[in-house]
């Protein structure tokens, strides 16, 4: 499952750098991640290291992303390989 930025966030800046897919980005209004390219950081940390560093905790699993483990492991694998 992506996670999802919600309406709460401060614009801080203080997730981007810190993910290791390179999925957030600022948007018009506040940040965003771009749900082709989150994996829960599957892959790379045992923890989504964006959800670690949120000051106002505002970056949950979004339901209409559900993937299970493996298939966030597969999209690990294909952005990798693209990279
Ligand atoms: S959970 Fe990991 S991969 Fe997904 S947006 Fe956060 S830091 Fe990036
Ligand atoms: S760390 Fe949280 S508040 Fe800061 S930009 Fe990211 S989502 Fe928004």
């Amino acid at each position: 499952m992506s996670l999802i930025i919600t309406d709460d966030c401060i614009n801080c800046d203080v997730c981007e750098p810190e993910c290791p897919n390179s999925a957030i980005s600022p948007g018009e209004e506040i940040y965003e991640i771009d749900a082709n390219l989150c994996t829960e950081c599957v892959g790379h940390y045992d923890e989504p290291q964006c959800q670690q560093v949120c000051p106002v905790d505002c970056i949950p699993k979004d339901p209409d992303n559900e993937e299970s483990h493996d298939e966030l492991m597969e999209k690990y694998l294909i952005i990798t390989a693209a990279a």
